[in-house]
């Protein structure tokens, strides 16, 4: 019997506003991403790529329709366990890598765990080992205004793994950076994805970042138009 997936959006609809400037960004989303898989989600801007991702990372909620991660069902949550149900098991990264100033590496990576009431000591170990895991032990005690911008992005993806989440949700990871450091990300997130069975959610414009994913969904006018389901070596 195949196992149940890991996240199942069914009819999922979002409209912003309302009266007559109410817009319907979501026309009935149907998605499911199985545990373990890398997922690239394309399609032209407006969408609604985004606003899917924002459902699923629980920084939103949708107009009508349902959402069930691990089975359960996460529209019917209150904003209290819809933010516990996102510190546990999610990690976001973002196109502008949302790194806190004059604030070094480690210490922005630490920041989930002090959320989460982590003491110092634990903190510390496993923000050093989340930098380890993106190649940047060495720049623990760097602001980030003295890494490159693929550095930047590491140091974000670094944070957002340090909790060990079974999800990372990445909107337009590679939008600010080059093709050669794109890669770069790409390549990380693949070994991620290998190595620590994370399920990783991407969204990306270009083809070559999307090459990286094992599933592609992509999205027309508030909807999914078409799902591609890759053989990747
Ligand atoms: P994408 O990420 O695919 O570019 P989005 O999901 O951000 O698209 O947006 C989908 C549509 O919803 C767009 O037309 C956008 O203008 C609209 N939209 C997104 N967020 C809001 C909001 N907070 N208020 C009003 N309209 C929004
Ligand atoms: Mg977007």
């Amino acid at each position: 019997m195949a196992s149940e997936p890991l996240i199942q959006l069914r009819n999922v609809t979002k409209t912003f506003g309302n009266g007559p400037t109410a817009f319907q960004a979501l026309k009935g989303v149907d998605m499911e991403v199985n545990a373990g898989d890398f997922v690239a989600v394309m399609g032209a801007s407006g969408s609604g790529k985004s606003t899917t991702m924002n459902i699923l990372g629980c920084l939103d909620v949708p107009t009508s329709g349902e959402f069930l991660f691990r089975g359960h069902h996460v529209e019917q949550l209150g904003r209290d366990q819809r933010a516990l149900l996102r510190r546990r098991y999610l990690g976001f990264v973002f196109q502008g890598f949302n790194l806190l100033a004059r604030t070094t590496a480690l210490e922005n990576v630490e920041l989930p765990l002090l959320y989460r009431g982590e003491d110092k000591k634990e903190r510390h170990a496993l923000g050093m080992a989340a930098l380890d895991k993106v190649g940047l032990a060495d720049w623990w005690d760097h602001t980030p205004a003295e890494l490159s911008g693929g550095q930047q992005q590491r140091v974000a993806i670094a944070r957002a793994i340090v909790t060990h989440p079974d999800v990372l949700l990445a909107d337009e990871p590679t939008g600010n950076l080059d093709s050669e450091r794109s890669i770069e990300i790409m390549e990380l997130l693949s070994d991620l994805n290998r190595s620590s069975g994370i399920t990783v959610l991407m969204v990306t414009h270009e083809p070559d970042m999307a090459a990286f994913a094992r599933t592609i969904v992509h999205f027309k006018d508030g909807l999914v138009e078409r799902i591609d389901e890759r053989a990747v070596a």
